[in-house]
């Protein structure tokens, strides 16, 4: 049988398609859809370094979405990674000192979640021609950031769709919120809500699984479903890049072919690095996956502690896009380490839900050895900023520096190992340009975000990205709408029964 998707939570193991998935997004019962099986790769690795990467997400995504025929998985991919990059490597790979960089902001919101979400809507349009829905679907998100936007711009003025966005109100950086309020697309909406970003994800959640509400929808012909990282519609694109960096690792001569790396991934909803994951799983040599966290550590101490707790303070950082207490994909890797047991799953879940709280036994703990985790503090963040500013010249942006610090501190511990890393590097410098200053002693950090631009092209002579040139020029930015967290439920009914 061909591979179908089942939901964390469901003991009776029913399953659906991959485009069934791909629509719902988040299972009825809570859970999130997980393959049937995790399929190996059925091209040889020697056949990797002579792949693009649309021919390469093709060999990859097919073996995910079993539903699409090969033209439609092509139309997909075809569309998504053409000229809105500014690459056709899309996700070119850079060296500082000896470590590589994966640079996957290369797309029209300069930061990583675009691979994804480029491909997303029309994944989701194909299948939902493939399921004959007549509804619209009403995508519902909650960003820390980066998703909103890049989901916004995935989706604008796509046919059958509406998109709503919710972001923390003081949780964004202001390139980031200006980006979002020039939006363009009648069906996109954005609202800054009054709470951090745990607060809108829970309400997004409450919201795509409240039934009443569900039924109100069908009754207007409309649908939710969402892109967040829940999405497998989300997570398999990323495999794709873990097996270009490998290719790209053995072409540059930096590893023969079959010999391991590790990965270093700045980690906030854990669908990155949990992407990284699959693809060991499928079949890529990977050494170690380093969860790299900030200040907001609650990763840190899931793997070294085997104790997941959320009940801490929760920081505003330099990476607002891993300022998060709970990483949602990682149910999906619970869900692996207890041996694909729905029923533990469902109840670590559970008691994160009831008390905060859960501790994985020390036999479940010892199957996280994929894994090394770290984190950064703020200060730490800064100094390797200023560290590969000195190294080279280059500047990267606070997310890149947590999981660069973080691999500085794997490679100290292992000081014997000759196992190469490679650094996920999630966003371009321009999207935090004030923090990046910060990092090299710069005194326009303090100054506002246009002037901070600025200041940061005069150091780092990098020509401004297409995304920033955009802002620069474009006007009519839509006003701030701020309501409180409980009045998310209000603004959706607002938006989709307004008579
Ligand atoms: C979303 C994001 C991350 C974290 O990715 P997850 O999949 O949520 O772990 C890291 N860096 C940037 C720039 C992001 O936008």
């Amino acid at each position: 049988m061909s591979l179908q998707y089942r939901s964390t939570r469901d003991l009776k193991a029913n399953t659906i398609s991959a485009s069934e998935a791909i629509l719902k997004g988040l299972s009825a019962d809570g859970g999130l859809y997980v393959p049937t099986s995790i399929p190996k790769i059925d091209f040889d690795l020697s056949e990797l370094p002579g792949f693009s990467y649309k021919e390469l997400a093709f060999r990859i995504l097919k073996l995910f979405y079993t539903d699409f025929s090969e033209n439609e998985l092509r139309k997909c991919i075809e569309h998504a990674y053409g000229d809105t990059f500014d690459t056709n490597l899309i996700a070119p790979l850079s060296f500082h000192g000896e470590t590589g960089y994966l640079e996957l902001f290369h797309g029209p919101t300069i930061a990583f979640k675009d691979i994804a979400l480029q491909l997303l809507p029309h994944l989701m349009t194909t299948a939902a021609q493939k399921n004959h829905l007549q509804n619209k679907i009403v995508i519902l998100t909650a960003t820390s950031g980066d998703t909103g936007k890049a989901a916004m711009e995935g989706f604008a003025d796509v046919d059958g769709t509406k998109i709503i966005v919710f972001y923390p109100k003081d949780g964004v950086s202001f390139i980031q919120e200006q980006q979002m309020l020039t939006q363009k697309g009648k069906n996109t909406f954005i609202f800054a809500v009054d709470g951090n970003f745990d607060v809108a994800q829970t309400n997004v959640k409450k919201l795509l699984n409240n039934e009443e509400l569900s039924r109100e929808l069908a009754d207007n012909n409309y649908q939710f479903s969402s892109a967040n990282s829940i999405n497998i519609g989300r997570l398999f694109p990323q495999v794709v890049y873990y097996f270009y960096a490998y290719a790209q690792m053995v072409k540059q001569k930096k590893i023969t072919l079959g010999s391991a790396i590790n990965f270093s991934v700045p980690t906030g909803n854990f669908g990155d690095i949990l992407a990284g994951y699959y693809a060991k799983k499928m079949g890529l040599p990977i050494n170690k996956l380093l969860c790299a966290s900030n200040k907001n550590n609650v990763l840190t101490e899931f793997f070294n502690e085997g104790v997941y707790d959320r009940n801490r303070p929760f920081y505003v950082t330099s990476s607002p896009s891993m300022d998060i207490l709970v990483s949602s994909n990682l149910e999906r890797l619970l869900f692996y380490i207890n041996n694909e047991d729905v029923q533990a799953t469902t109840e670590l879940m559970a008691q994160l839900n009831e008390h905060g709280k859960y501790t994985i036994s020390s036999e479940i703990k010892n199957s996280l050895s994929d894994f090394f985790a770290a984190f950064a503090d703020e200060d730490q963040t800064a100094s390797e900023i200023s560290r590969i500013y000195k190294l080279d010249g280059s500047v990267i942006d606070p997310h890149t520096a947590v999981a660069s610090y973080v691999a500085k501190i794997y490679e100290e511990r292992h000081s014997d190992s000759t196992i190469p890393t490679v650094v996920i590097s999630t966003a371009s410098p321009y999207k935090f340009p004030q923090s990046v200053l910060i990092g090299l002693h710069d005194p326009a950090a303090f100054e506002s975000g246009f002037i901070a631009l600025q200041a940061l092209k005069k150091k780092s002579n990098l020509a401004f990205p297409k995304a920033i040139e955009q802002l620069l020029s474009k006007q009519g930015s839509r006003a701030k709408k701020i309501i409180s967290s409980s009045d998310m439920k209000k603004a959706v009914k607002g938006i989709l029964f307004k008579k």
